[in-house]
């Protein structure tokens, strides 16, 4: 990164959109922001008010792609309900293909089915990150995901594929999940259902890998996670929540690897964003696509 910097005479920037006050998109985009600010980039946050028009978010992103400072594009999601059910679709659409660090843009999510250079989605990346920092075979090992959204369980199959592993993907209709589930010796969780991964669904030895991030406030539901005793259960009875992912803590105990929520993907992640921040920008300057300063 600062070697980019000193040789191009500005840092690699980052935009991120922010539309209305969505109170969770408020801490994840002030994370962002910081984490990028704090490796030396350009984070700039442009917002607009939840009464935006569509016409207004494809109007910024348009200006954003024609940035000269701007290498990267994140627009937070989720947009508004007002701004109608294929808001998500219209502006992953218009961002230009080159600065998607989001990898959602059609063109990026092409790349990556077909094993092509492409800037990839950062949960997913952040995934087979730490599965390679922690020494982690995926080269003729079963995987299974669970989930099959666009932003996390579909590229996670296709990044775990192109590494050779050998991939199911599950979902909400997928019968005997736990059955499946245990074939593998990558289980990765992307679901949004707190603690829905229970001993039952893990080969023991198996590394489970927990993408989900789930706030729970229910009382009966927290004491289903944690033992009477644990110092998370108290700190729920204290603050009246707590986050916890989808992989159930009494998982520790027959997987072979295991990643926390909070602290595991989660960072990861926007590792992976300022990752894919600095690879737009050395692209855009190898393309000629940056005036030089
Ligand atoms: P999503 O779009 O809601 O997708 C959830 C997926 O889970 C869907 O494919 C759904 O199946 C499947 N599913 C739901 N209930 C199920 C069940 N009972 N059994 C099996 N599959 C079930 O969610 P997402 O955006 O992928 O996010 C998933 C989780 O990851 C959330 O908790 C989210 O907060 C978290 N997340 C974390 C990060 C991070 O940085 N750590 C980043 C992104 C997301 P159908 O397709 O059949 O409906």
């Amino acid at each position: 990164m600062a070697a980019f910097t000193a040789r191009h005479h500005r840092p690699p920037g980052l935009a991120i959109v922010l539309v209305g006050e969505n109170p969770a998109s408020e801490v994840y985009v002030r994370n962002k922001l910081k984490s990028g600010r704090a490796v030396g980039f350009l984070a700039d946050l442009e917002r607009l008010p939840a009464a935006a028009s569509l016409a207004d978010l494809l109007g910024l992103v348009e200006r954003l792609n024609g940035s000269d400072q701007h290498d990267g594009i994140l627009v937070q999601a989720p947009l508004p309900n007002g701004l109608g059910p294929d808001a998500a679709t219209h502006v992953f659409d218009a961002i230009a293909p080159e600065k998607d660090v989001d990898g959602f843009a059609p063109g990026n999510v092409g790349r990556l089915v077909q094993g092509r250079p492409s800037l990839a989605p950062c949960t997913p990346l952040g995934v087979i990150e730490i599965l390679t920092r922690e020494g982690i075979a995926i080269a003729g090992r079963r995987a299974c995901v669970i989930g099959r959204s666009e932003i996390v369980g579909k590229p996670m199959a296709s990044l775990l594929l192109q590494r050779d592993a050998t991939v199911t993907i599950c979902h909400s209709k997928t019968p005997d999940l736990a059955a499946v589930c245990r074939e593998a010796d990558i289980l990765v969780a992307a679901v949004g259902r707190a603690g829905l991964v229970t001993r039952s669904f893990v080969k023991p030895g198996a590394t489970v890998v927990d993408v989900g991030m789930n706030t729970v406030t229910d009382p009966a539901i927290a004491a289903t996670l944690f033992p009477e005793g644990h110092a998370r259960l108290r700190l729920f009875r204290e603050r009246g929540t707590v986050l916890v992912g989808d992989v159930h803590p009494e998982v520790a105990e027959v997987a072979g690897a295991l990643t926390p929520v909070p602290g595991g993907v989660g960072p990861m992640t926007i590792a992976m964003l300022m990752m894919n921040t600095l690879r737009a920008a050395i692209a855009r300057v190898a393309a000629g696509q940056t005036r030089a300063r």
